[in-house]
């Protein structure tokens, strides 16, 4: 049944569904979005990722699973968390569909990044998280990157949820505001590619 419906969006292309399952493992009911995301990521195709529920800060995470760099057949592996629990301050099960295939997407604009650097490299990335400025520059680069593979209607349905619907904490509210590209950022953005096109 899932399939079905991915397979449509695939122009009925089975293979191209399957080849995204490979070294993937899912959390069942977010599957299809998961997949849905994946198909803006085709250099991941091979990349083992697991999809898996955890309480961690927020509503959803991409990392390395650092013992993956100790393998003696040095297969990297990388997890994206969802944080469902109930004094979360927007729970990922609370965000509009498409909102979740959006900011599923910035997490795999992560691994993207992560999949160009070395074990040493992403320590010194883990370091700019200790400076806010760091972190706005570093995560407003990561959303563009969702925009760029064409995201940006469904990150900026996942930013309006958060911003203008949510019951999140305005204190949470800010800083998701200061991190991250604001909606109207997002459809700047997406005008300015159209005019682009256009011309
Ligand atoms: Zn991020």
């Amino acid at each position: 049944m899932l399939s079905l419906v991915l397979i449509d969006s695939c122009n009925n292309d089975i293979s191209a569904v399957s080849k995204l399952e490979i070294n993937k493992i899912f959390v069942g009911k977010y599957k299809i979005q998961c997949l849905k995301a994946l198909m803006f990521y085709p250099e991941l195709k091979n990349v083992n990722i697991e999809f898996r529920e955890a309480e961690i800060g927020t509503t959803l995470a991409a990392r390395p699973v650092i013992t993956s760099f100790f393998n003696t057949d040095y297969e990297r592996k990388y997890e994206v968390i969802f944080n469902n629990a109930t004094h979360c301050e927007v729970p990922f099960s609370d965000l509009p569909e498409e909102g979740q295939i959006g900011i599923l997407g910035h997490e795999l604009a992560h691994i993207l990044d992560y999949e160009t650097k070395s074990f040493g490299q992403l320590l010194v990335t883990g370091c700019f998280y200790i400076n806010a400025h760091s972190i706005r520059n570093y995560e407003r680069g990561i959303d563009l990157v969702a925009v760029e593979r064409g995201l940006g209607e469904k990150l900026y349905d996942a930013y309006y949820y958060i911003l203008e619907e949510s019951e999140a904490s305005l204190r949470y509210k800010n800083f998701k505001k200061f991190t991250y590209l604001e909606p109207h950022e997002i459809m700047e953005v997406l005008q300015k590619t159209r005019i682009r096109i256009k011309f």
